[in-house]
């Protein structure tokens, strides 16, 4: 029998974007995570308090900035990669190429605000890409923050299945953590980020546990309306269990069926554990979005196939070159299939010329990692392209295909 060479499990990435209305928190919530998983990471790594002290202290003489285009955390065994896109509408053809490359998407609002009308360009442009989301209603803190309202706007303005999935436990500067209607729990805030320790599990304070009841039925109807099997059990009067309930709600959002919403403050560090679970929970891996199309080099009606598989013949997407202080330019790719090689020659479909990949790099908040080989499912930087631009296809030279076929809609800019 042929041994099986594979070395990554695809089921454990995610390639994720997080859009918002310019000041809804985009950036303290990508700084949270990258903060986050960072430590925890650390901790997972070594076991050593120092070092996580260590991490600490640079990261607060530096801050963390986002200077990259993808960054790669981990969390809970998964690796998340976060891909920046850009949240203005001046910048809608960047958006749209991002989009492109993602598998799913966190949309962040102000609890305040609610849905703004930079939100809801972007997220039409989502729903065209059939992007699949969740929902983090942020600044959950602010004084005049309302988490229904934010739901209600959700349903209004994005015509969108909202899922509550938590509620808020407290309000405006009394607020604490989130109950977790999942697993009906209560997740607070109160333990020690610095030490790498979990939120904080607890019960569901007696004074909400009838809302917290009546909002997990109002969840299982919803989530009946969009999957069988949890129909079936609804309509024969039984409780689906938390598995089935998170299996379900996996399905119903990579199917674009339903949207979660949660709730938090990225204020907290732990604020954006329970997000973080959720993208491993619910979002898609590149094993969900399954293979991707484009045609030869022949025709663009000779329609091709490439599968999320690192044996499968190459095929990347350029989406973003840039200029790095140390490196020079850089290209990032997203690899939809096969394995890309340090040192190899790839052609440049688009343009059909040749070009010869350099080094490559994985890149995380705190360093850059030199990587020999990139497989199907990632995102990563590349040195040494002369030749290409964003938009334009890398792959196996024997087996070329062109993967952004230009028959997008036109996109439709409503600016309010
Ligand atoms: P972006 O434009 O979406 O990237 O938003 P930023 O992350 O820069 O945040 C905009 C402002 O809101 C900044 O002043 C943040 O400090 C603040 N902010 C972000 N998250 C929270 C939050 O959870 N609570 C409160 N009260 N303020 C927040």
């Amino acid at each position: 029998m042929a041994t099986d060479l594979r070395t990554v499990d695809l089921a454990t990435i995610r390639n994720i974007g997080i859009m918002a209305h310019i000041d809804a928190g985009k950036t303290t919530t990508t700084e949270r995570i990258l903060f986050y998983t960072g430590i925890t990471y650390k901790i997972g790594e070594v076991h050593d308090g120092a070092a996580v002290m260590d991490w600490m202290e640079q990261e607060q003489e530096r801050g963390i900035t986002i200077t990259s285009a993808a960054t790669t955390c981990h969390w809970k065994d998964h690796t998340i990669n976060l891909i920046d896109t850009p949240g203005h509408v001046d910048f809608t053809v960047e958006v749209e190429r991002n989009l492109r490359v993602l598998d799913g998407a966190v949309a962040v609002f102000d609890g305040v605000a609610g849905v703004e009308p930079q939100s809801e360009t972007v997220w039409r442009q989502a729903d065209r890409y059939g992007v699949p989301r969740m929902c983090f209603v942020n600044k959950m803190d602010r004084v005049g923050a309302e988490f229904h309202r934010c739901v209600e706007m959700i349903v209004d303005r994005l015509n969108a299945t909202p899922l509550v999935l938590q509620l808020p436990l407290g309000s405006e500067a009394d607020f604490i953590g989130v109950i977790d209607l999942v697993n009906m729990r209560a997740l607070t805030w109160r333990g020690e980020p610095e030490k790498g320790e979990d939120y904080t599990i607890e019960d569901i304070p007696a004074t909400h546990t009838e809302a917290a009841r009546e909002w997990r039925d109002r969840l299982f109807e919803a989530l009946a309306e969009a999957d069988d099997e949890i129909m079936e059990l609804y309509l024969e009067g039984q409780e689906p269990t938390t598995e089935q309930l998170q299996t379900a709600i996996r399905r119903a959002t990579i199917a674009s069926k339903v949207t979660p919403v949660l709730c938090g403050t990225a204020f907290k560090n732990k604020g954006v554990q329970p997000l973080l679970d959720a993208v491993v929970d619910y979002l898609p891996s590149p094993l969900d979005v399954g293979s991707v199309t484009g045609h030869s080099l022949k025709s663009e009606e000779e329609i091709l196939e490439r599968d999320p598989d690192e044996e499968a013949p190459l095929a990347t997407l350029a989406f973003k070159i840039m200029s790095d202080p140390h490196l020079g330019k850089l290209t990032y790719l997203r690899i939809y299939s096969g394995t890309l090689t340090s040192g190899t020659q790839v052609l440049n479909s688009t343009k059909d010329r040749k070009e010869r990949i350099g080094k490559i790099y994985r890149m995380h908040a705190n360093k850059r990692e030199e990587i020999e080989k990139a497989t199907a499912g990632s995102i990563v930087a590349v040195m040494g392209l002369k030749q290409t631009t964003t938009g334009e296809t890398l792959c196996d030279p024997n087996q070329p295909i062109i993967l952004e076929s230009m028959n997008f809609p036109a996109p439709v800019i409503s600016v309010a």
